[in-house]
């Protein structure tokens, strides 16, 4: 690991295995919400992270914001975004970091190269490059300034509830417990969803 990197980011790539464009993306969110919401890292449930997509940029939040999926406070929807919300429930307030388009684009050159090592089609030269140009970006996403990188807005909507425990109940079909709110009914008998029998029509 590099030892230019500051402590903060070396953690984070701990946590996700290695150093990518995606977690220097979600690296820089997570500073620019730190730094606005004057934040640290959640010991509880106070702070909560709302993300947009399920790519790199989210294990920054998990290991800087201790915002983690087994809390319950972070909350995943899917809309392949680089959208990074957080509040703070102390403080009352909360903060949209949006990646803006530029980041991520390539050039001509650059999108060849990627589909060809996307593919395994590069030869030894081109992977060098595509290395070089992933280089490239990280050190631009790191050193980038803030409003270039980034769409920042407050969020004047509440945060979602905390997660909340609830009872069990034991499906009658393979015998595990399935929370209260998770279960099924089949045959007339309670179950956990993989053993319920979907029915739609297509919707
Ligand atoms: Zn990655
Ligand atoms: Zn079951």
């Amino acid at each position: 690991m590099r030892d230019e990197y500051p402590a903060d980011l070396q953690e984070a790539i701990r946590f996700h295995g290695h150093m990518c464009p995606g977690l220097a993306i979600g690296y820089r969110a997570v500073r620019t919400a730190q730094a606005h919401l004057g934040i640290d890292r959640a010991e509880d449930e106070e702070l909560v992270a709302v993300v947009e997509s399920d790519g790199c940029g989210i294990d920054a939040v998990q290991a800087l914001l201790s915002c983690t999926l087994g809390k319950g406070n972070l909350i995943y929807q899917d809309h392949g975004k680089q959208v990074y919300t957080v509040f703070s429930r102390k403080r009352g307030a909360g903060i949209r970091v949006a990646m803006k388009p530029g980041p991520f684009e390539r050039t001509p050159e650059q999108e060849a190269i990627f589909q060809k090592v996307m593919s395994g089609q590069a030869s030894e030269e081109e992977t060098t490059l595509f290395g070089a140009f992933r280089d490239q970006r990280i050190k631009k996403i790191l050193a980038g300034e803030e409003n270039t990188l980034f769409k920042i807005e407050k969020v004047t909507s509440p945060p979602p509830g905390k997660a909340r425990i609830f009872k069990s109940v034991t499906c009658e079909f393979c015998g595990e417990p399935v929370m209260e709110p998770r279960a099924r009914i089949r045959d007339g008998k309670m179950c956990c969803i993989p053993c319920s029998q979907t029915y739609n029509r297509g919707w």
